[in-house]
């Protein structure tokens, strides 16, 4: 049965007459569907294949490949799991790439589906990532057959450029308003400030003499009470110093007790933050609520989420403010997309997770998603040194705090393999090594 017989068969066919819309009229739908019948062979996958490169130190980028029956058409997507990056490698090569070879490259939806079945256990960080790859790229490949930036395909743009924040930090509160004032002259509205890194010398107490011995010369330690007492004289000082004219976003990275952290959120707020920033483990999102019923501080959260079993209630509950999931641990901009729209009916606003260990496609797939949902918020951006940007030419660029994609068709990205190759991945497996109390205890993130 052809296109044309199956639109008679389903009733299509006669909707379409009584609206004068059948082909061999003289209208859009009726060429369109005239060029379906012309019996064009389906656009095949041939190849999903990773490709790993650091052109940033330390960080391990994947972005997978997904070549196609036409020649020279292909689509990149970010599969950077910078802590796994060899086991991403392996679930595309063995798994992925022969699940796809011979498929409808534009099945978006139904290859995002099986493929995300296809392993019948799912959500995982590994397999996420890998699907993320599959799932980026196809819609690049998408953009690139409709000659299109893949935000026009999702309705087009909502605003000009991408509102974004940078990161100030210091080793102390001079060196850290030093920061924040570069960053404004650079145009910035939105910043945000950390003291030390997390788990420094200036937010922790010192280990006692015998955790030195517990586990790694390496590791880092901390206790709550500096941190929370640092964090509010440092929202004291910069707010103190730059007024009310900057937007200032904070982020616990889940480090503290729970409880300490409702304490820290109430006393932030009078400060007016923008958002302040998982405040809590994913396993311990049940005191979201708890959070909810005595502050008002606005709140971002879902970095480490996988699982829609993690943000349905969160948003549907109105118990956060800003979802701020990293789109290739979800399983891609398929997921991201549809959860933005279960966002918006919640007043949820995205806040999609920027950091380095995200690829230029994968953030440029960011940046298309900010351009077209209306419940857009903030966006968490990075600059690229120039190693980056000779291997991922076209990757988006940040001008006056704003982010702009790069309007070619698709994301706009493309990949130098050649270049790429140049920089192999650091030797070390990058761990994600233990933050650990005075005692010794390991802190979850
Ligand atoms: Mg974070």
């Amino acid at each position: 049965m052809n296109r044309r017989d199956m639109l008679k068969s389903t009733g299509w066919g006669t909707a379409a007459a009584f609206l004068g819309w059948m082909p061999g009229k003289n209208n859009a739908l009726a060429q369109t569907i005239d060029q379906v019948n012309k019996g064009q062979p389906p656009l095949k996958i041939t190849r999903v294949r990773p490709i790993l490169t650091a052109p940033q130190s330390r960080i391990r980028l994947v972005v997978v490949k997904v070549e196609t029956s036409e020649p020279g058409l292909y689509g990149l997507g970010c599969a950077t799991f910078n802590q796994r990056p060899l086991a991403v490698k392996t679930a595309v090569e063995e798994y992925l790439d022969p699940f796809c070879r011979g498929r409808h490259a534009d099945q978006i939806e139904d290859l995002w589906q099986t493929a995300y079945t296809s392993s019948y256990w799912r959500n995982g960080p590994v397999l996420n990532n890998a699907l993320c790859g599959l799932d980026q790229a196809l819609w690049d490949i998408l953009g690139k057959r409709a000659n299109m930036p893949v935000y026009q395909l999702l309705g087009g743009k909502c605003r000009f450029a991408v509102d974004c924040y940078a990161h100030a930090s210091g080793k102390d509160l001079s060196a850290l308003e030093d920061s924040v004032r570069k960053h404004r002259e650079n145009g910035f509205r939105h910043i945000r400030i950390q003291v030390g890194g997390y788990g420094s010398p200036h937010l922790s107490s010192k280990p006692d003499p015998e955790a030195e011995e517990f586990g790694k010369p390496v590791e880092s330690h901390m206790d709550s009470r500096p941190y929370v007492l640092a964090t509010l004289k440092m929202f004291e000082r910069i707010r103190d110093r730059f007024g009310e004219e900057i937007e200032l976003l904070h982020d616990i990275h889940e480090r503290i007790e729970p409880i300490e952290a409702i304490r820290l959120c109430k006393e932030l707020e009078r400060f007016r933050p923008f958002f302040i920033e998982d405040p809590f483990a994913p396993e311990a999102i049940g005191y979201f609520r708890m959070l909810r019923q005595q502050c008002g501080a606005p709140i971002a959260m879902g970095e480490l989420f996988n699982s829609p079993h993690e943000w349905t209630g969160l948003i549907t509950e109105r118990l956060i403010d800003f979802i701020r999931v990293h789109i290739s641990q979800i399983g891609g901009f398929t997921v991201a997309r549809k959860l933005a729209a279960l966002a918006e009916w919640f007043q949820v606003r995205t806040a999609w997770h920027g950091p380095g260990d995200v690829s230029p496609v994968g953030h440029a797939a960011n940046a298309h998603l900010d351009l077209a949902v209306h419940n857009f918020g903030i966006q968490e951006a990075v600059q690229f040194n120039e190693a980056i940007r000779e291997v991922f030419p076209g990757a988006p660029t940040i001008k006056n705090g704003y982010l702009h994609v790069n309007e070619a068709p698709g994301w706009g990205v493309d990949l130098n393999e050649d270049l790429a190759k140049k920089y192999p991945l650091p030797d070390n497996p990058g761990y994600w090594l233990p933050t650990r109390r005075r005692d010794g205890t390991a802190v979850r993130p």
